[in-house]
């Protein structure tokens, strides 16, 4: 039980994701979560619609995730990847390369997202430099992207978003293009690639690589677009000598539809980044992909390896988890419970866009998006949503919903009701059951 006292020291003392100091939003003591369900210290349950940020897709406390856990705990919890190695490492890189699109053979493990992200990154540069392209050092991508806060992660981010006025001495400068305008199911319209063929045409002497989330731009704007933009973009990186980079930190594990959103566009990029769901949610881990070519040529280039390690690399614990992760998930008919999702989804948020306050609404595999034609009120729509009994938290114009797969049909219709009155309401209209 948190007392009044841990809260005031959680407030003054503890920062929370993108918060103030001085100003911070209230936060919710948990008490636990199993299943799909978050207790709170109040005895409150709230039905979860975040996955914990795209992570926990089997939902919390899962007995064959905690088992892998324990498991792991009693032969032991860390040693160091220098010098040595381990079974959880070696499963779990084995699924990863047999899972993941053809061609991405050579797997780095790391902490986080964002590190995988600057692990890709390096991977290009070095890549470039090696084979004799020492300018090729910027990269390009589109705009509406989120890879990440630190800081060459940060370069790839929207710059608006992204805040990147703020940094601009720190951060380098990379090169950017519109985001895709065709959707994930319109027609291809050809234009759409052009600004990218532009901008590779004048300066591929300069860029190492093309990054981009493959599908869905997640944290950026949840925009879904067409597949063929990745085939396009395939293309044009081979003919200028660039790489291609997929962050599918947020899409990996089933997400939209496909195991890994490159599916969609049958397209493999020359490195991968995976995260977030990795550990179906139960720690950080991530791992940046690459092709055999890539890992050649950077480890025959100068200085002869790959310049990075950090000292949690591979922790045991975190690829026991990840293993059982991925197997339970193959092991289960996720394609079907996905469409299950989304089709429930499509049918429950539809009635949001009669609502003279909503711009959009939107669905791929399991994750459901209501965007508003004004940035909704944060701190508001949280309470609403908690009396309501459910987790969602809005961000910017969206009301956006991915829950975990094992969601049952009627927690799922408590969170599109819950979605669609916030949505109603976001506009001052007064909030009826729908
Ligand atoms: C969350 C996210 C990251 C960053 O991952 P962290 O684990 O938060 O560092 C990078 N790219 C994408 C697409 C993400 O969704």
């Amino acid at each position: 039980m948190i007392s009044p006292e841990d809260s005031r020291f959680d407030r003054e003392h503890i920062w929370h994701p993108y918060t103030s100091m001085t100003d911070p939003l209230p936060v919710f003591p948990v008490k636990a979560a199993s299943g799909v369900k978050i207790m709170l210290d109040s005895g409150q349950e709230l039905i979860d619609g975040m996955s914990s940020w795209w992570a926990a897709i089997h939902g919390y406390n899962h007995p064959v995730l905690n088992k892998a856990l324990t498991r792991q705990l009693e032969q032991m919890s860390h040693v160091m990847f220098g010098g040595l190695t381990h079974k959880p490492a070696i499963e779990l890189c084995r699924l990863l390369v047999k899972s993941t699109p053809a061609g991405l053979d050579k797997v780095f493990l790391c902490d986080s997202g964002s590190v995988s992200v600057e692990v890709a990154l390096k991977m290009a540069l070095q890549f470039q430099h090696a084979r004799g392209y020492p300018k090729k050092q910027r990269i390009l991508t589109i705009r509406g992207g989120y890879h990440g806060d630190t800081f060459h992660a940060m370069s790839v981010c929207d710059p608006v978003t992204g805040m990147h006025a703020l940094f601009t001495a720190s951060l380098p400068r990379q090169l950017f293009c519109h985001r895709p305008e065709c959707r994930f199911d319109e027609e291809w319209q050809p234009a759409d690639i052009d600004e990218a063929a532009t901008l590779l045409a004048h300066n591929h002497h300069e860029i190492a690589a093309v990054i981009l989330e493959p599908i869905v731009q997640g944290a950026g704007g949840m925009w879904f677009y067409h597949p063929r933009y990745l085939q396009e973009l395939r293309k044009l990186c081979d003919q200028y000598g660039v790489l291609l980079i997929f962050d599918e930190i947020a899409t990996g594990f089933g997400r939209t539809g496909k195991l890994f959103a490159a599916e969609h566009a049958g397209v493999t990029p020359d490195i991968f980044c995976l995260g977030k769901a990795i550990t179906g949610g139960y720690m950080t881990l991530a791992a940046t992909m690459a092709t055999d070519e890539v890992a050649k040529v950077i480890s025959k280039g100068s200085p002869g390896l790959f310049m990075h390690g950090p000292t949690f690399m591979a922790n045991p614990l975190a690829c026991a988890v990840a293993l059982a992760s991925i197997q339970l998930l193959l092991a289960d008919d996720w394609q079907k419970k996905i469409a299950q999702i989304r089709r429930q989804l499509q049918q429950e948020l539809a009635p949001a866009l009669a609502f003279p306050g909503v711009q959009d609404v939107r669905v791929l595999g399991a994750i459901g998006v209501i965007e508003m034609t004004e940035q909704v009120h944060m701190a508001k729509l949280q309470d609403f949503f908690v009396e309501r009994g459910v987790w969602i938290r809005p961000f910017g114009h969206l009301i956006y919903l991915m829950p975990p797969y094992i969601i049952h049909a009627d927690e799922l219709t408590t969170l599109t009701t819950a979605a669609v009155e916030a949505a109603q309401l976001a506009q001052g209209l007064p909030a009826t059951a729908t």
